[in-house]
This record gives C-alpha cells, sequence and structure tokens, in this order.
C-alpha cells in the first residue's frame, strides 16, 4: 500500500507538474474553448441565413439570432429601435446586356469584352450618358502630401479618364499608404485635377483573388448609404476594373508596355506618367433601388461611476455577399470566417462578460454588429457618422473581421500596430501569452481600410484591428496565400473548412484582455504624436 502510494504520489506529482506546464502554454483556455464560438460562427454560416446579404431574409434571420443571443445574455440594446439601428441604402447593379465599353484609336473602336478585359464599377454614380474621353497613364494615381510624392504632377487631366495601377510606391508606409487609396481621397485629387473617370488595373503581385473570380463578383449590387452627405466621389461619372492579363491593349501606341509597368509594380518602383494613345467610349446601364437594413447595437454598462458614461467599441460586421454565381456547383457565400467568425465572437464576448461572475469593466462596452460592411464600410460609416451614442464617449474600437484562426496562434497581426497606445497595449497583452505581435507583413493588400475600424478612424477614434498572422516565408504564409486564392468571398468559405479552436480560444483572449485594459485603465487611448491619423481626432471626422 505504501510503496504504491508512493509511485501514485510521484506518478500525480508528474501529472500535476504536466498539467500546470500545458495551463502555462495554453492559458487562453481559462475563458475560452473555441467551441461555443465555432458554434454560432455555424449558425451564421448556415445555408438557411443565404450568405446574409445586405438588405435580404437572410441577413435579417442572422440579426434576429444575434438579438436572441444579447437578450438572452443579459446586455442593453442601444441602437435606436431597441438593438437595432436602422440604416437606409441605395443599391445599384449594372445591366450589363445594355452597357458597352471600347477602345477608340485613330477614329476605330475595338470594342472591350465586359467580364473579360474590364467591369464598370457600380460603387460610384456612373453617368448615365455615354462617355468618350482620352486616356492618361498616371502611375499609381496618387498624391501625398506627406512624402512629396505627386502622380498627377504635370499632368493635363481636365476632361480625362486616369488609368493606375492599384497600389502604392514601396516608400509611402503602409497606414498612410492605405488612407490615400480609399475611393474618396484617391478621387479629391483627381477631381481637383479635371479629370472625370478612373480605370484601375489590380496589381497582379498582390492580387487577393484572380481575375475569374473578380469577374464573377461584378454582378452583386453595389450599395452606397442613403443621403447625399455620404456621396463621397461627386464628378466621378466613369468607374472601370481592368484585367491586368488583358491590359495591354491600353498600352498599345503610347510607347510604353503594360508588362514594363507590371514588371516595376511587383516591387512596388515609382512608375512612369503619361498620355496614352487610345480613348474610352463607355456606357452604363445602372439598374437603382432603396434597400433598407440595419446595425445591432448592445452595451454592457460599466461600473465607474465616471467612466461608465465612456464606452468601447468591438465591431465585428454581420452581412456578406449573399447568393451569386455558382462555384462548384454550390450559390451559396456562407462568409463562415467573413465574418461569422467576428460576429460569433462578438457574441461569445458579450456573453462571457455579461456572466454575473466575471470580472466587470469600469467604462461601458459597446458591441457593434454592423451592416453593409461588403459594400464599403456603409454601416459602420453610418454608425460612426450618427452613434447611438454621444460621439465624444466613443473611446477605442477594436475591429474583429476574418481573424483567420486558421494555423495555431503564434503571430498576432496588428493593423495600427503604432498608430496608437492599443497597439502598445495589444503587444504587451500578446507577449504575456507567448504570442508575438507585429505589423501587417502585406501592407500592399490595404488591411488598415479595408474593415469597419477605419469608419472609427476617420472620425478621430483610436482603432485597432487583430489578426491570426505570420511571417513572411513561412509555410504558414502559403496556408493564408492559399485561403485567400480559394475561399476569400467564395461559397468554400463554410463550416465545412478545417478551423483552429485553440487558436480561436487564444485570439478571443487575447481580445479580453485587450477590452478590459482599455476600459480599465485611467486614461482614454491615445494617437501617436506623430500618427498621420491623429489629424481626425482634432478636425472632428470625415
Ligand atoms: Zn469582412
Amino acid at each position: 500500500m505504501r510503496r504504491t502510494l508512493s509511485v501514485i504520489a510521484v506518478v500525480i506529482a508528474v501529472i500535476s507538474g504536466l498539467v500546470t506546464s500545458l495551463l502555462a502554454a495554453q492559458p487562453a483556455q481559462q475563458h475560452f474553448d473555441g467551441q461555443t464560438w465555432w458554434g454560432h460562427v455555424k449558425v451564421l454560416a448556415d445555408d438557411n441565413m443565404e450568405g446574409r446579404e445586405t438588405g435580404s431574409a437572410g441577413l435579417r434571420k442572422a440579426q434576429a439570432y444575434i438579438v436572441e443571443q444579447l437578450t438572452h445574455a443579459g446586455l442593453q440594446p442601444a441602437g435606436v429601435k431597441g438593438f437595432y439601428q436602422p440604416v437606409k441604402l441605395i443599391q445599384r447593379e449594372i445591366d450589363e446586356k445594355n452597357s458597352s465599353a471600347a477602345l477608340v484609336q485613330g477614329g476605330k473602336a475595338e470594342p472591350l469584352v465586359l467580364g473579360e478585359d474590364a467591369f464598370f464599377n457600380t460603387r460610384v454614380e456612373l453617368a448615365a450618358e455615354e462617355i468618350t474621353a482620352p486616356l492618361v497613364f498616371a502611375g499609381y494615381g496618387l498624391r501625398i502630401p506627406e512624402k512629396s510624392f505627386d502622380d498627377l504632377a504635370g499632368l493635363d487631366l481636365h476632361g480625362k479618364i486616369v488609368v493606375y495601377l492599384s497600389g502604392s510606391p514601396a516608400d509611402v508606409p503602409g497606414a498612410l499608404a492605405s488612407h490615400y487609396q480609399t475611393p474618396v481621397e484617391r478621387w479629391k485629387p483627381l477631381k481637383a485635377a479635371g479629370a472625370i473617370g478612373v480605370i484601375s488595373i489590380p496589381n497582379p503581385a498582390s492580387m487577393d483573388i484572380p481575375w475569374s473570380r473578380m469577374s464573377l463578383n461584378r454582378a452583386h449590387p453595389a450599395m452606397d448609404l442613403a443621403g447625399p452627405e455620404f456621396n463621397e466621389t461627386a464628378g466621378l461619372k466613369m468607374s472601370l476594373t481592368v484585367n491586368p492579363a488583358q491590359a495591354e491593349k491600353f498600352f498599345a501606341g503610347s510607347g510604353h508596355t503594360f508588362a514594363e509597368i507590371a514588371e516595376l509594380g511587383k516591387d512596388r518602383k515609382p512608375l512612369p506618367r503619361f498620355p496614352l494613345a487610345v480613348s474610352l467610349k463607355a456606357r452604363a446601364s445602372v439598374k437603382r433601388s432603396e434597400v433598407e437594413s440595419a446595425n445591432v447595437i448592445a452595451k454592457l454598462p460599466g461600473t465607474d461611476f465616471a467612466l461608465k458614461s465612456e464606452v468601447v467599441v468591438l465591431s465585428a460586421h454581420v452581412d456578406h455577399v449573399g447568393i451569386g454565381a455558382p462555384i462548384d456547383g454550390d450559390r451559396i457565400y456562407n462568409g463562415a470566417m467573413d465574418d461569422g467568425s467576428g460576429s460569433a465572437l462578438l457574441l461569445d464576448m458579450a456573453a462571457k462578460l455579461a456572466n454575473p461572475a466575471a470580472e466587470k469593466p469600469r467604462r461601458s462596452i459597446l458591441f457593434a454588429f454592423v451592416t453593409a460592411e461588403e459594400k464599403g464600410l456603409l454601416g459602420s460609416k453610418y454608425f460612426a457618422a450618427h452613434p447611438t451614442v454621444d460621439p465624444k464617449s466613443i473611446v477605442a474600437d477594436v475591429n474583429v473581421d476574418m481573424f483567420l484562426p486558421i494555423v495555431p496562434l503564434k503571430i498576432l497581426k496588428v493593423e495600427g500596430i503604432a498608430e496608437s497606445d492599443l497597439g502598445d497595449r495589444a503587444v504587451a497583452i500578446a507577449r504575456s501569452l507567448d504570442v508575438k505581435a507585429i505589423a501587417d507583413p502585406e501592407p500592399l493588400r490595404n488591411g488598415f481600410i479595408r474593415s469597419d475600424q477605419y469608419s472609427f478612424i476617420r472620425h478621430g477614434v483610436p482603432s485597432l484591428k487583430m489578426d491570426v498572422g505570420f511571417e513572411p516565408g513561412t509555410p504558414e504564409q502559403k496556408i493564408f496565400k492559399e485561403w485567400l486564392t480559394k475561399r476569400y468571398h467564395a461559397p468554400s468559405d463554410d463550416v465545412n473548412q478545417p478551423v483552429d479552436l485553440g487558436a480561436a480560444a487564444l485570439y478571443e483572449e487575447i481580445t479580453r484582455r485587450l477590452l478590459l485594459e482599455v476600459a480599465n485603465a485611467d486614461a482614454r487611448p491615445a494617437w501617436k504624436p506623430d500618427s498621420f491619423f491623429r489629424r481626425y481626432a482634432s478636425g472632428g471626422g470625415s
């Protein structure tokens, strides 16, 4: 007996040592196991939600589930009508059969094949009449005063259509480059120079998805917020995206080739700028309608008498792109990771933090499930312009969009890492959990402006977006690249894909700690003195 006992004692000692080290390696398991998160993802990305297109019955169903879960968890409604904040939109759909585009040279018109050569961008209000205008190639088409960079200098753009390669030159920092590539910032200097249209050519070296799938998506309706206050591209009459594989014909007779441009673009080198020998003749027929959607807003009240009137926002978009062109026989674009994953995290977090046994934050936490992100960050843009709380009370936005727990979480990619002290907090929290936080290793993808945090940034609110990441040159990089090529905005972003629940749980824990730290700190988060985006904090928004 004694001997046995002592053997058992030794065994227990060994096992408990083992258990301790396991817990130390995965401390996230104290709060999350990934299972409840995945359970919510499965509901939100089920086929019966029909891909949650903005304005659709499927999205309303997903929102009803979210409201039900929030109510059950004891969150307070913080919308306009209960949890809902109505958002009015206009929808534009291209009528390609009645549209046309051609390149004209020496009086001869060569028609472009819509879908194969190019497609119209209906996100802007295209002119109803036929447009004929000379084309000018303007490099990246950017004017960035902070870097004394001006692609438009010396070009006559009056009455012309500007052709540019998507992206930015290498010596422009990521956040700055992202900012100047938003549709509104891109258009400002072009409009001032007298241009009437734009033609973008995606950089073949940095395309997320192949042309074939970009082109398939062109039939999806585009949307914008209703009301003149939201029309950011007034005067832009024509907008096309051109297939880089077919772009050579735009350069015929110009003395330059697209191959030459693409070669320079590969390394983000400065590009030549010159008039093209061809003109564009095009007419876009667009069907317009009104769409009604909503954000879903919930509040967990803070406990501190002085600070509870301030809010930390945790945001994610509920909408996805709905039902579309079939790929491998599947027409439902479920959006499990984009952004069922983020919405599910908000639900999981709301329930966790509202639990009576949980540590309560001093500031309030606002859960914003926004709509129409896929249409151009519209739900968040509306919320940031017309918040359901005092605008000055919003101290930070932590946005969760497609954080991709598809490999173990060892690297945390932080968008906005150097812009505010939120970045420092994220780095320290990650380190305490044995995770290395890094800046975006792929600034070409413009991550900083491509999700809802950007709507808050434009209104001066320090913001952050974190993702499961990788370091360049690792096998993980290939996994992410393959995911983007195959599943991003495709029907296969569904619940039949492999996910790493441990990575999801650890990501949730980092998010939980960041929220609580920000909510409990004496001081509000602040922009770094040298952050470009700090200007919006004093300027009162866009
Ligand atoms: Zn997304």
